[in-house]
């Protein structure tokens, strides 16, 4: 090794303005090229977990390598053995497209590198961020003074809204004495439909998931609000503190929503935080064809919605919605609280710090904000009501095919199974064997490269389940899906049905 030469750094990682001129040009370029070419590609390349390992290099590099080769090698690295979201045939989970713009977003963030922990350290990054949760609040026809800010998903955004309701309703003793241990424990009231972000929050955050009320759904799988009253009284009665009652604004599972603006007339009378999971389903209130309930999330303590799924923004975007001013300090500031109520003022000394967990934050509010701005209202209303639309379209299909139960559609979600011809539900073998039967349907689905879905259970029913938040999938795309269902369901059915065969012949 040379010796250093402090004067002339030798620095491996730095690019000449050249070298990242030739590099970047050429990897957008391959980016063009690969998006156009989506939809001709299989959606997934379904190879084993040791065929993609073998695809990487072996071992560190003592020494480093040219970047542009890098480059070069490893955006069709990425492209080939990747499952591709934005494909028009992908409907897995709730996993949006991804805007483009909102790549070229990123490396923009990237290459300036504000940290959006501290205004001084990311003066426009700052404002932009307070732009974006103001017309992302906006967008929901929450109130003006609503404070938030942008985390890394769903989770992330309901934890903090978890934390802000518990330091509102547990007061300021429990940041230092910690959650009350015998007597007063804090409950939390939520449907068994409601995520698992809920029992992740409950343990980590201390109360244990003992401390989950889970009140029974109806046959429409939205939350029994009389056994919600009965369970509260019940523990007001043994001397627990109920503090937080979450209200789905669109299941993860099914889409259903939750009779939201009941739950908040009942979080007020019973002083709780009222908390609704819009992560997927808030944007819907855009569309005309949101369900009359969604409208409830406005009354709402706190929201949690999800810029990685209805506004198409790439991976990582979360946010968390406050109504209270000061309630997302009051939780996460450890500096002398500074208070402003007057929403319309500019406050430039926001140092997001304060409102969350995260110390160093990164920039993602811009490909939000960018997405905003390139479709606006108008655009995300047209976009997110072609989605619902196409679902509808495709439950329509599924309830004509005689091979296909259609079971659920809420939101852009839509439910089924298929169900052979010779085969009628209701005897427990039948039964038994059409849930394996529809979860060996799916794992060959989605193996197939022709489209993925993912599933869903509905009463003790194993469903497949198409989530549509793809801008790119049109009504071709959802008249394909029952041909290519029950293609492959043929084929599992040949291959799983059991000798027997339920007594009937075949
Ligand atoms: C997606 C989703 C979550 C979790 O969000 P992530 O972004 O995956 O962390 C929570 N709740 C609901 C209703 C969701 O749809």
């Amino acid at each position: 090794m040379s010796t250093t030469d402090l004067r002339h750094r030798n620095v491996p990682l730095e690019m000449t303005p050249e070298a990242f001129r030739t590099a970047g040009h050429r990897l957008v370029d391959e980016i063009a090229t690969f998006l156009d070419s989506v939809r001709n590609r299989p959606l997934t390349p379904a190879e084993t977990p040791r065929a993609v390992r073998h695809l990487l290099p072996d071992a560190l590099p003592e020494e480093g390598a040219d970047p542009a080769t890098l480059l070069a090698e490893t955006a069709p690295l990425v492209f080939d053995h990747s499952l591709l979201n934005g494909h028009p045939r992908f409907f897995g989970y709730i996993w949006a497209s991804a805007a483009p713009i909102g790549a070229l977003a990123d490396l923009l963030a990237a290459a300036v590198n504000p940290n959006v922990g501290g205004w001084q350290l990311s003066p426009v990054a700052s404002e932009i961020e307070g732009q974006c949760v103001r017309w992302m609040s906006n967008l929901l026809g929450m109130p003006s003074q609503t404070e938030g800010l942008l985390v890394s998903g769903g989770n992330m955004a309901n934890f903090v809204c978890f934390l802000a309701a518990r330091r509102a309703k547990g007061g300021e003793a429990l940041r230092e004495q910690g959650l009350p241990r015998d007597a007063g424990r804090l409950l939390v009231y939520a449907s068994t439909e409601t995520h698992t972000w809920i029992q992740k929050a409950a343990d980590l955050f201390g109360h244990g998931t003992e401390s989950i009320r889970w009140i029974p759904v109806r046959s429409d799988l939205t939350m029994d609000v009389d056994a919600l009253l009965r369970q509260i009284e019940k523990d007001r009665e043994r001397g627990d503190k109920p503090f937080l009652l979450v209200g789905n604004a669109g299941t993860v599972s099914t889409g259903t929503v939750d009779p939201l603006r009941r739950l908040a007339s009942i979080a007020r009378e019973h002083d709780l935080w009222f908390h609704a999971d819009g992560a997927y389903g808030a944007l819907a209130l855009l569309t005309e064809e949101a369900p009359a309930d969604l409208a409830g999330l406005r009354e709402a303590d706190s929201v949690a919605m999800d810029p990685h799924k209805w506004l198409y923004a790439p991976l990582e975007a979360g946010c968390a919605l406050v109504r209270h001013p000061g309630a997302l300090r009051d939780a996460f500031s450890y500096t002398p609280p500074y208070y402003s109520f007057d929403d319309e003022e500019e406050d430039p000394s926001t140092n997001y710090l304060e409102l969350g967990p995260q110390n160093s934050r990164g920039f993602r509010a811009l490909k939000v904000w960018l997405g905003l701005r390139q479709a606006g209202r108008d655009g995300y209303r047209e976009m997110i009501g072609d989605d619902i639309r196409l679902a509808r379209e495709l439950h329509r299909r599924v309830e004509a095919e005689p091979r296909l139960e259609a079971m659920m559609c809420a939101l852009s979600i839509s439910t089924f199974r298929y169900v052979p011809e010779d085969l009628k539900p209701g005897a427990e073998a039948v039964d038994t064997y059409l849930n394996e039967l529809n979860e060996g349907l799916l794992h060959r689905l989605n193996k197939s490269g022709e489209i993925f879905l993912s599933n869903a259970i509905v009463g003790d029913r194993f469903a497949l389940r198409v989530c549509i938040v793809n801008f790119r999938t049109i009504l071709a795309d959802i008249e394909a899906v029952p041909a290519i269902v029950l293609r492959h369901g043929v084929e599992v059915d040949r291959a799983l049905r059991p000798t027997s065969s339920f007594g009937t012949s075949r």
